[in-house]
């Protein structure tokens, strides 16, 4: 804030001449999943019938239980994870894919495209997104137009925007949880979409088999637009909009990018990322880029890579849960969130130091957890 008390700031007197601050956004609730509000804290659904609808492909269900994931109701969590348990057996069997881009790269025109050409194909496809960007912001960027019309109503499709409460951390463990749910339920092909600014990004990439980047031609920041890191973990990238005047621009930035990628080190994998053209509107390679999909898939099963990734990524996931848990329960104990407030206005004041402060915090919450009854 930049108003203290009753003591105005300078800019905001009237004979202040020069750049004046904007007005500090009131802060704003973080927003819950409205497919939270349709869920009553009573189930009336069992676990067991959450499982047989997922198994039989009802899509209600699936929705219902994705609903489940999502809620931060201590009994819903329990629910979820049994239902999770039992369909783990039956998941595994699809592609996943993460889909990543500066907002307006064309990324939802994109996943219509490709994703009605997929579903038209027979096969089954769900479409999952994380946008960070919606723990903090009212409009969610991913999530605030109308987007997807095509797929939206194919019935071999199931999109589902992401739970946006909650840290980024939860909502990526949601999302790899609804993952299980989506394949257990008969869905082969998996989309992961985020917002590539930069914080979901690990945390996609630690949960699918290929990761795609989409870039822009024609902005003339083609390699600066995206982090380094982002464009590291890339097994491929679709350049888009690469029609009308757009084509010779698209084709410089291609070989742009494979020059660029040329100078990372070879990833794992042993793949060495590709780089297409395609347009999404006027559905231009966006075979291409389905076929660099699916070759990736055939090296990488052959070499052995799929699998191996596979496992690290569950291992991955293990550490994060077991990380998550711990966060919430040290940052949710009541206690200690008293005892944060009261070291924060003593570090203000150099009463202590920060180390003292976390040890004797941590001191603190060796003791509450030795105490069974505020486990
Ligand atoms: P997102 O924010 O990455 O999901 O981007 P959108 O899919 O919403 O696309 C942003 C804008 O780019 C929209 O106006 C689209 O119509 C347009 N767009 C998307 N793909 C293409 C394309 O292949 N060619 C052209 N010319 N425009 C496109």
């Amino acid at each position: 804030m930049y108003q203290l008390g009753n003591i105005k700031h300078f800019e905001e007197t009237t004979n202040y001449q020069g750049l004046k601050i904007q007005k500090a956004v009131k802060k704003l609730p973080p927003i819950r999943s409205p497919y939270l509000k349709k869920l009553n804290r009573k189930v009336s659904l069992s676990v067991d019938d959450y499982v047989k609808g997922i198994l039989d492909g009802n899509i209600s269900i699936l929705s219902q239980a994705v609903t489940l994931i999502e809620s931060s109701v201590e009994e819903h969590y329990k629910m979820a994870q049994k239902v999770i348990e039992k369909c783990l057996p039956y998941s595994g069997n699809s592609i996943r894919v993460g889909i990543t881009g500066v907002p307006g790269a064309g990324k939802s025109t994109f996943i219509d495209t490709l994703g009605t050409d997929i579903a038209d194909s027979g096969k089954r496809l769900a479409v999952l997104t994380i946008d960070p960007s919606s723990e903090r912001s009212k409009g969610s960027i991913l999530g605030d137009k109308t987007r997807m019309e095509r797929l939206s109503v194919h019935k071999n499709a199931f999109i589902r925007p992401s739970p946006s409460a909650g840290s980024l951390g939860g909502v990526a463990r949601k999302t790899r949880e609804s993952i299980i749910l989506c394949e257990a339920a008969g869905f082969n092909v998996i989309f992961v979409e985020t917002v590539g600014v930069g914080q979901s990004e690990t945390a996609v990439h630690s949960m699918v088999d290929f990761f795609l980047l989409i870039q822009l031609a024609g902005t003339g920041d083609e390699l600066q637009g995206i982090k380094r890191g982002i464009m590291e973990m890339a097994d491929g990238i679709a350049i888009n909009k690469a029609d009308g005047n757009n084509m010779e621009k698209a084709n410089i930035a291609k070989n742009q990018f494979k020059n660029a990628l040329h100078l990372f080190p070879m990833p794992h994998s042993g793949w060495l990322p590709k780089v297409e053209i395609c347009s999404a509107v006027e559905h231009t390679n966006i075979d291409v880029i389905w076929k660099m999909i699916t070759d990736y898939v055939d090296f990488s099963v052959k070499n052995g890579y799929f699998m191996l990734k596979r496992n690290i990524q569950n291992k991955y996931l293990m550490y994060e849960t077991v990380e998550e848990y711990l966060k919430n329960s040290f940052y949710k104990n009541p206690t200690i969130e008293k005892m944060i407030k009261h070291y924060e206005k003593s570090l203000i004041n150099k009463k202590i130091t920060p180390f003292t402060a976390a040890n004797n915090l941590l001191k603190e919450y060796r003791k509450l957890m030795t105490d069974k009854k505020s486990l």
